[in-house]
């Protein structure tokens, strides 16, 4: 019998539907949940047991005993049918998480979907869709680098987001939810439940770091960002097609890391430097966790001079994995950690300088600072 339950489950997860994560969309779902019906990745799987078996009970495809009518359910319902039931009113401003997504994300989304059924009963949305939203947050110190608990108050209807020290004072800080950019930051800041917040101050980037220990917590404030920001540019851009303002809402860095850098003297050292490429902005940072880059490059386009390529000129010094990102204004000699390293870096450099400008590129590039360099020409980037 359990012989002829296992062929059943192989031929279940061709089907399509059943062939990806029904919560991540992983290919090729090791596990099934036999009371909700539907197949999922391990990792999800892991996330399903968390919640106890009173909401989901999972077992191993091939690794697990099936009895007859557990197999039954899960023919019976499948992924399609699940999403359909499950996934029936998900606000569009939700981030629905790939296999690639952060954890905190990807749990909540399950959470979200199985043990509160917020997809099924949309008034459960309110914390996030409101447009309206205040509490406490950890608040990582510019100066001390410790967490300050501070008061956070995000207005649609305004367009920022305020924090206070004190709760009757004025806010210390008003961001524009329209320039802003949140994403998880659980590596950096060592909390699981972690936001990075960057924004324009001044002429360049400013980030914060926030924490909060209950997980829904903090992606309730993500996603109210994001429904927020989605509110503002439909109104902005009535004529733009949904699909086209959901990939500006919040973007997750597509690279970070350590590289050496030398100043802008061919003879100067390389330093130690860590590297974040957000959108078309190269920053670089003394620590990782600085509120402040030290330099911001902007990635214009390959055919205004833009150029990225493996090593150094020559009698300029190489260290190690050296490449050379030119601009119109400067070649920065870089080096990598290893030769993958380098290699990413180059491509992923390379992908963005071959992607066209949008508007909201040029209005970027237009904020950063320009500052005289020591050679005397203009340069679109600010060297603190
Ligand atoms: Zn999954």
């Amino acid at each position: 019998m359990a012989d002829s339950n296992g062929k059943i489950l192989v031929e279940l997860i061709k089907k399509p539907g059943n062939n990806k994560c029904a919560d991540c969309g992983l290919k090729n779902p090791e596990y099934a949940s036999y009371n909700i019906g539907i197949f999922v990745c391990t990792r999800c799987a892991g996330i399903h047991r968390l919640m106890g078996a009173h909401i989901s009970k999972v077992k191993h495809l091939k690794l697990d005993r099936w009895e007859d009518s557990q197999v039954t359910r899960v023919r019976e319902v499948g992924n399609i049918t699940a999403r359909q039931y499950y996934e029936e009113r998900v606000p569009s401003c939700y981030r629905r998480p790939n296999p690639d997504a952060p954890q905190v994300l990807v749990e909540q989304w399950i959470r979200a979907k199985y043990e509160r059924e917020e997809f099924c009963h949309p008034e459960r949305q309110n914390q996030y869709v409101s447009g309206y939203m205040e509490g406490f947050l950890m608040k990582r110190g510019k100066e001390d680098s410790r967490y300050h608990p501070r008061k956070f108050v995000l207005s649609e209807v305004d367009d920022t987001l305020k924090y206070h020290v004190k709760e009757n004072k004025d806010p210390k800080a008003i961001l524009r939810i329209s320039e802003l950019n949140v994403a998880f930051a659980p590596q950096k800041t060592g909390h699981q439940n972690s936001l990075q917040i960057s924004f324009m101050k001044e002429g360049s980037t400013r980030h914060i770091y926030v924490y909060h220990e209950d997980p829904e917590v903090i992606t309730n404030w993500y996603l109210a960002i994001r429904c927020a920001k989605l509110h503002r540019l439909q109104v902005a851009y009535p004529g733009a097609s949904e699909s086209e303002l959901l990939s500006q809402l919040t973007k997750d860095f597509p690279k970070e890391g350590f590289l050496w850098k030398t100043g802008p003297r061919q003879s100067d050292s390389y330093k130690k430097r860590w590297f974040t490429l957000d959108g078309r902005k190269l920053m670089y940072h003394d620590d990782p966790m600085d509120a402040h880059p030290k330099g911001e490059i902007f990635l214009g386009c390959s055919s205004e001079g833009f150029n990225v390529k493996i090593g150094v000129p020559p009698g300029a010094k190489n260290q190690g994995f050296s490449f050379t990102l030119e601009t119109p204004e400067r070649s920065f000699l870089l080096s990598a950690q290893s030769e993958d390293d380098r290699i990413h870096w180059i491509n992923i450099i390379q992908k963005v300088l071959e992607t066209p400008l949008t508007p909201q590129d040029v209005a970027v590039a237009s904020r950063l600072v320009r500052k005289r360099t020591a050679s005397g020409t203009m340069s679109i980037f600010s060297t603190r």
